[in-house]
């Protein structure tokens, strides 16, 4: 069950796809939607972030940011 969830500073994002490789829950996909720059964003398509904040570890462009709690609806 998720117990996270993460937040893109889209703009700086460079669709690199690091996150994606990084997260060991396969939760990130890249989307066909795309920033200024033309990249293509990331997004927790599954809804199963556990918060344990690799993607942001690996993340070149400190892009994401992790949060340990489920989020508020
Ligand atoms: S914080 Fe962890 S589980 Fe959540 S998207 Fe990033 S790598 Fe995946
Ligand atoms: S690692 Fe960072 S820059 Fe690369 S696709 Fe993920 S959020 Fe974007």
């Amino acid at each position: 069950m998720a117990k996270g969830y993460i937040e893109f500073d889209y703009e700086f994002c460079k669709g690199c796809e690091l996150c994606i490789q990084a997260c060991p829950v396969n939760t990130l996909v890249l989307t066909t939607k795309m920033n200024k720059k033309g990249y293509r964003l990331v997004e927790d398509a599954e809804g199963k972030c556990t918060g344990c904040a690799s993607c942001a570890l690996v993340c070149p462009d400190a892009v994401i940011t992790v949060y340990r709690q489920k989020k508020a609806s």
